[in-house]
C-alpha cells in the first residue's frame, strides 16, 4: 500500500505530518521550526517513511533538527529515531517501552507491514512529570498523562500557538482510538485534561488534525467501550466471548474498527482486575478485522 503523507503548516513555523488515514503503524508526527534549530515530534515506523518525512522537512527549513520528542514508546513513533540525528527526549516509561520492544517479532506477527530499517534507539533525555524546551521566545511544554494510551504518554503543548501534539492520547474521528496497552478510564481522564488546555488545534497520533470536538468524540467512544464491557460482563460472558459478540453500533464504519477488541480487553480488565492474554486478544482483533473488511455481518 502506498502511504500518503502530507506536511501541513498549522501555524507559522509549526507543521503536522499527517500520514494517510491513521492505519496500524501509520502515525502522525510534527515539526517546530525556530530561528536556530528545529524540533521533530515522533519518528515513523520504517526508513522509507522517515526519509520521505525528512525530505519534506528539508523543503520547508534548513535549520538543523536539534531535538526529537517521542510522545510514547510504540514502534511507529520511535523506530526511526536514528534517522533524525537529534537528541531524543521522552518520558521515563516511554524509554523503557522503547528499549523493551523487538521490531523483528512484529515483522513476523505482521508480515504485511513494512518495518524495514526499524531500529531501537534509546532516548538521551527522560523526565517524569513535566519539562519545557525554549525555542526562541516560545515555551514548549511536555506534559505527562498516566496511564492512558501507555504508561509513558506525553503531549507537546505550545501555549503561545494554542497547539497540542497529542501522540496517541488522541485518535481523531473516524480513526478508532486504541488503549489496549494503557487504560480506558485513564484515557478518558487524559482527554478531559487535553480538552481543558487553552488550545484550538490538536494534532492526533493517528487521523486528521483535530479540535476540541474530536476530543469529545474520543471520550464518547471510550465510554461506549466501557458500557459494552459492563453489559457483557454482567451477562456472565468472559472476555473472549465478549470480543466475539461485540457490537460496534455507529463505530462500525470508523477506520480500524477492530481496535475495539483490544479496547474491550482493557475495559474488562479494569472491571475484573485481571490481566488478559495480549497475543490471544491481538489474534481475535485481526480476526475481527478480516470479518469487517469482508463486510461479513457481525454476530450480535
Ligand atoms: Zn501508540
Amino acid at each position: 500500500m502506498k502511504i500518503k503523507a502530507e506536511l501541513k503548516e498549522i501555524s507559522s513555523g509549526v507543521y503536522a505530518l499527517i500520514q494517510h488515514r491513521g492505519e496500524w503503524f501509520v502515525n502522525n508526527a510534527g515539526l517546530i521550526v525556530g530561528e536556530n534549530f528545529s524540533i521533530v515530534v515522533d519518528s515513523l515506523a520504517n526508513e522509507k517513511r522517515a526519509r520521505n518525512f525528512i525530505q519534506k522537512i528539508e523543503e520547508v527549513t534548513k535549520k538543523p533538527i536539534r531535538f526529537l520528542i517521542n510522545t510514547h514508546g510504540h514502534g511507529d513513533h520511535v523506530w526511526t529515531n536514528h534517522m533524525f540525528k537529534a537528541i531524543a527526549i521522552c518520558h521515563e516509561n516511554c524509554r523503557e517501552d522503547t528499549m523493551n520492544a523487538f521490531p523483528e517479532i512484529y515483522s513476523s506477527l505482521f508480515p504485511d507491514f513494512d518495518f524495514s530499517g526499524a531500529k531501537i534507539t534509546p532516548q538521551e533525555i527522560t523526565f517524569n512529570e513535566k519539562m519545557k524546551i525554549h525555542c526562541d521566545d516560545m515555551a514548549i511544554e511536555l506534559l505527562h498523562f498516566a496511564t492512558a494510551h501507555t504508561t509513558g504518554d506525553i503531549a507537546v503543548y505550545l501555549p503561545k500557538k494554542k497547539i497540542v501534539f497529542c501522540g496517541d492520547l488522541l485518535f481523531s474521528k473516524p480513526c478508532t482510538p486504541f488503549a489496549m496497552f494503557g487504560s480506558i478510564s485513564g484515557s478518558i481522564e487524559a482527554l478531559k485534561k487535553l480538552y481543558d488546555l487553552d488550545a484550538d488545534i490538536y494534532v492526533p497520533g493517528h487521523g486528521n488534525v483535530a479540535g476540541k470536538e474530536e476530543i469529545l468524540e474520543s471520550i464518547e467512544y471510550f465510554r461506549f467501550v466501557q458500557r459494552g464491557a459492563k453489559k457483557t460482563f454482567e451477562k456472565g460472558m468472559d472476555l473472549y466471548e465478549a470480543i466475539k459478540s461485540v457490537e460496534l453500533d455507529k463505530y462500525l464504519n470508523w477506520f480500524e474498527a477492530e481496535r475495539i477488541a483490544g479496547n474491550l480487553a482493557r475495559a474488562y480488565s479494569e472491571i475484573t482486575g485481571q490481566s488478559f492474554d495480549v497475543l490471544e486478544v491481538t489474534r481475535l482483533m485481526f480476526e475481527l478485522a478480516k470479518k469487517l473488511n469482508s463486510g461479513e455481518q457481525l454476530q450480535s
